[in-house]
C-alpha cells in the first residue's frame, strides 16, 4: 500500500517535467524546502538561463556603448527579430503576423486604434462580464475616445443564471441576433478568473460572419494551451509574457495581426520610427514607409534588457514544444482535479472551472463558500508553503504549470486545503 503522497512522488518519477530548468522559491513554512508554486498563471517562475543571458546583454552595453546597436553579441537594432519566429510558433501565426513589444494593455489600445472603428449602428464592443479589469477599462475608454457612452457601448457576456462559465452557443446566438450592432468582439482566450478556455475558432467564425472584428486577449492562453491564430482567422490578438511565459514581472508582450490586414489599404495606426521599414529607418525621411508586416505597429525602439528574458523563455517553449506541454498539462491538471474532488466533497469548496479538459488550460479555480479568499491563500502560504492566488471575494486559483509544477505540488495543495478548511460533516 502506498500513501497518496507516495503515489504523487511515483508520478513525478515517471513524468518529471522540466522543473530543473527553473528557480523554485524556498518555502520557509510547512514541511518541504521549496514552495508548492501554483501561481504561474499570475507570475511564472524564473528560468535558470535568464540571468546569464540578461547579464550578457548588459555586458555588451558596458563594452560597446552605442556601437552595440550593430556589434553586440545580439545586435540591438534587429534584436526584436530574434523573438518573432518563436513567438509566432507559440501562437500558431506567421512570423509576419507576430511581434513582441510594449505591454499587454498598451498593445490592446494600439490594436483598437486600428480595429475598433464604430460606424452607423455598428458601435458595440462585446467582452465577458468577468473580463480582467484592465480590458474592461480599456474598452470603456476606447468608447469614450470615440465620443460614445461606455455603458451603452460595452456589452458584457454573462453566464446563464446558476452557471459559472460561458457557453459557446450563447455567444454564437448573441452574434447571430445582434451581430449587426457589434463593431468588436474582444474576449479572453482563457478566462483569468474561471480558467475557462473559449472555443476560439467557433466564436471567431461567428463574430466574423456577423461582420464584427474579432480580437483575443491571450494573457492566460499563451503558453498554456495550443493556439492556431492564423488558421482560425482571428483578426488580432495580444498577450503578456509574465504569466505562463515566465519572462519576468512586467515583461514585454506579444501581438498578432492577421495577414489579411497587412500591407493593403492602410488601417488607421499610431506610428513612430520603429513603424517604418528597418532598411530605411536611418534615411531620416519625414514620411514613414511601413513594412507589410505587423512590425508596422511598432512605435519606439524596444527595451533590449527586457527582450532577453522573453527570448530565453521562448527558446524553452520551442525546445519542449506546446504539444508535449499540453499533454503533460492534461495529466497534471486531471490529477489535481481528482484530488480536489475528494477534498471539496465535504467542504464548502466548489471547482468552477469546466470539467471537460478541452474547455480549460491548466488552471483550476475554486470558489470558497465560507471566509475570504485572501485569508485562505495567506494560510496556505504561511502554514503550508503553498502559493496560490486569491481573487476576492471568493475565488482561489491553482495553476499546475506543466513546465515546472509537480504531482507532489498538487498533492500538497489538496493536503493543505484539507487541513485548512473545516469539513462540514
Ligand atoms: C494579466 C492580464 C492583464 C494585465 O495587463 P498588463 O497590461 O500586462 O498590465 C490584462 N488582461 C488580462 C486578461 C490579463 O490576464
Amino acid at each position: 500500500m502506498h500513501t497518496p503522497e507516495e503515489e504523487a512522488r511515483a508520478h513525478d518519477a515517471t513524468d518529471p517535467g522540466h522543473r530543473h530548468l527553473f528557480h523554485v522559491p524556498p518555502a520557509e513554512a510547512g514541511r518541504y524546502p521549496e514552495v508548492a508554486y501554483l501561481a504561474g498563471n499570475s507570475l511564472g517562475l524564473q528560468p535558470r538561463a535568464t540571468r546569464d543571458e540578461l547579464l550578457a546583454d548588459l555586458d555588451d552595453w558596458r563594452r560597446l556603448g552605442v556601437e552595440g546597436h550593430l556589434e553586440a553579441g545580439r545586435p540591438w537594432l534587429p534584436y526584436h527579430e530574434l523573438l518573432t519566429a518563436p513567438a509566432a510558433r507559440l501562437v500558431g501565426a506567421l512570423p509576419t503576423e507576430t511581434v513582441v513589444m510594449n505591454s499587454l494593455t498598451v498593445n490592446l489600445h494600439l490594436l483598437m486604434v486600428s480595429f475598433y472603428r464604430p460606424a452607423g449602428e455598428r458601435t458595440r464592443i462585446v467582452i465577458e462580464d468577468s473580463a480582467f479589469p484592465s480590458d474592461s477599462y480599456a474598452v470603456r475608454s476606447q468608447a469614450r475616445f470615440h465620443g460614445l457612452d461606455p455603458d451603452a457601448t460595452v456589452v458584457r457576456l454573462k453566464p446563464r443564471p446558476g452557471e459559472d462559465t460561458l457557453r459557446t452557443e450563447d455567444v454564437v446566438d448573441l452574434l447571430a441576433r445582434e451581430g449587426h450592432t457589434v463593431a468588436l468582439l474582444l474576449l479572453g482566450g482563457v478566462n483569468y478568473l474561471t480558467g475557462e478556455l473559449m472555443d476560439i475558432p467557433a466564436i471567431t467564425a461567428a463574430g466574423r460572419a456577423a461582420g464584427a472584428v474579432v480580437g483575443w486577449d491571450l494573457a492566460h492562453a499563451a503558453g498554456n494551451v495550443p493556439l492556431a491564430l492564423h488558421d482560425w482567422d482571428v483578426d488580432f490578438a495580444a498577450w503578456c509574457s509574465y504569466k505562463y511565459l515566465n519572462s519576468g514581472p512586467g515583461a514585454l508582450a506579444g501581438v498578432f495581426v492577421h495577414e489579411r490586414h497587412l500591407g493593403g489599404p492602410a488601417l488607421p495606426r499610431f506610428e513612430g520610427w520603429w513603424s517604418t521599414e528597418a532598411a530605411t529607418r536611418f534615411e531620416m525621411t519625414p514620411v514613414s514607409r511601413p513594412p507589410a508586416t505587423v512590425e508596422a505597429w511598432q512605435i519606439s525602439n524596444p527595451p533590449i534588457f527586457a527582450m532577453g528574458p522573453v527570448r530565453t523563455s521562448l527558446e524553452l517553449f520551442d525546445s519542449v514544444g506546446m504539444p508535449a506541454l499540453r499533454a503533460r498539462s492534461l495529466r497534471l491538471t486531471g490529477y489535481l482535479e481528482r484530488l480536489l474532488d475528494e477534498v471539496t466533497a465535504d467542504r464548502p469548496l466548489t471547482v468552477v472551472t469546466p470539467r471537460d479538459p478541452a474547455r480549460r488550460g491548466c488552471q483550476l479555480s475554486v470558489r470558497i463558500g465560507v471566509g475570504s479568499a485572501n485569508e485562505l491563500t495567506k494560510r496556505l502560504r504561511h502554514e503550508h508553503g503553498v502559493i496560490a492566488d486569491a481573487r476576492e471575494p471568493d475565488i482561489v486559483r491553482f495553476a499546475p504549470v506543466p513546465l515546472y509544477s509537480t504531482y507532489h505540488d498538487c498533492w500538497r495543495v489538496a493536503d493543505a486545503l484539507a487541513a485548512t478548511v473545516e469539513a462540514t460533516s
